[in-house]
């Protein structure tokens, strides 16, 4: 029965039936002559996900975190200078690997809730004259907080001060979920992975990478191996990998790239918003507020929700769990107790964002929190009526 239900953590995210036959693929020889004619589409149409056309898209069998370690180690040298903000779990965890990657790093320390400073990231980049710092990194969507970043915001700052170091985004809670523009925001490395937006099974990294990132690997020298742009990028030139690739779950992808595509991305960013909404009507209906402190940050793919002054979130995510069989997400670092997530990203419909709502409803009525029951699921209810068309609300 538990397999029933959809989950409602921010990944890895619910497989549509689709996609999970696509994956159950007998053994093929990704070293038959053929297999060229599988990769190179596939690696070309990622490209219209990260919305570039200089870019190269580079896929690793691992999970997102392989991505950022494969962007820092093939593109910086140890010492090489990083500036980076700290505002959630995940971009905590970024600078951790930039550190024990022996990276020299300014951090920014911001609120949990907030998003990046593009002000503080323009004044640290203004007062490094000699352009030491390499690289900026910044992570789109904060998955801890539920807080979207403006990438262009953050671009702008490195023009203004015309400063050439590269710019680094972790999208993967937001790339095919959420609009993400690589070329147009100068962004050099966009690193995502299978188990989000692309509703496969955790196990593929998928990493944008710029021209001028692709040129930086000639002359940094942190150690890589598995990880290698250039092994990578000249197998794939040929047709094929550097070792054995993953090709239940590359056909997954292929089929999940043909899926976002038929419903057209724009589509897709526009279902993510309005299951969105009705999540956050909920939200207000409860007398709950969300992590995320302004609107412009609310993230269309998760909401972090702070419990009231007594309770403790962690027990909520388990009584949902327990007698619903229906997770969350938990708190998560300076959120753990305080606040519980709900993932609403990937193969997501309104109707399955209602019965979300309606399970943490009951749990927190369970628990004795002070809502009124039905109250978060009539508000969303509401907004679902009243907007959007049937086309979208029955898509994914
Ligand atoms: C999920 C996630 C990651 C990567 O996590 P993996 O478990 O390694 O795939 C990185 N950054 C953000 C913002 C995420 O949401």
């Amino acid at each position: 029965m538990s397999g029933q239900n959809p989950v409602f953590i921010p990944g890895p995210t619910n497989i549509p039936d689709r996609l999970r036959q696509a994956m159950n693929v007998q053994t093929s020889d990704h070293r038959a002559p053929d297999f060229v004619n599988f990769l190179l589409p596939l690696l070309e149409d990622l490209k219209k996900v990260f919305k570039t056309e200089s870019g190269t898209v580079i896929t690793f069998p691992s999970s997102g975190t392989g991505g950022w370690e494969a962007s820092i180690t093939n593109t910086l040298s140890p010492g090489d200078k990083v500036l980076v903000a700290r505002y959630g779990m995940f971009s905590h965890r970024w600078i951790d690997m930039c550190q024990r990657l022996n990276l020299d790093v300014e951090i920014i320390d911001c609120d949990w809730g907030s998003g990046a400073p593009a002000d503080r990231y323009a004044e640290a980049l203004a007062a490094d004259s000699d352009f030491g710092i390499k690289a900026v990194l910044v992570t789109h969507n904060e998955t801890a907080t539920g807080v979207k970043s403006d990438i262009s915001a953050v671009r702008r700052a490195m023009d203004a001060s015309k400063h050439p170091a590269m710019l680094y985004v972790d999208c993967v809670s937001s790339l095919a979920s959420m609009d993400f523009r690589m070329d147009e925001w100068g962004v050099d490395l966009a690193v995502a992975g299978s188990q989000k937006g692309f509703m496969l099974a955790t196990g593929m990294a998928v990493v944008g990478v710029s021209e001028k990132a692709l040129a930086a690997c000639d002359s940094a020298t942190c150690p890589r191996v598995f990880f290698d742009f250039g092994d990578m990028t000249r197998a794939n030139a040929a047709g094929g990998y550097p070792y054995t690739p993953p090709v239940p779950l590359m056909n997954g992808l292929r089929e999940s790239l043909n899926m976002l595509f038929e419903e057209g991305l724009d589509n897709v960013f526009a279902r993510h918003f309005r299951i969105a909404e009705g999540i956050r009507e909920a939200v207000r209906a409860w007398g709950l507020s969300l992590c995320a402190v302004s609107p412009e940050l609310y993230s269309d793919t998760v909401s972090a929700i702070y419990v009231p002054e007594g309770f403790d979130s962690d027990a909520l995510i388990n009584h949902a769990f327990d007698k619903y069989r229906v997770s969350f997400g938990v708190g998560l670092g300076a959120m753990a107790g305080r606040a519980f997530r709900i993932g609403h990203l990937g193969a997501m419909t309104n109707v399955m964002a209602l019965s979300g709502i309606a399970a943490i409803e009951m749990a927190m009525k369970d628990l004795d929190y002070p809502i009124e029951l039905g109250s978060g699921v009539s508000a969303a209810q509401e907004y679902y009526r009243n907007t959007g068309s049937i086309a979208q609300s029955q898509a994914a």
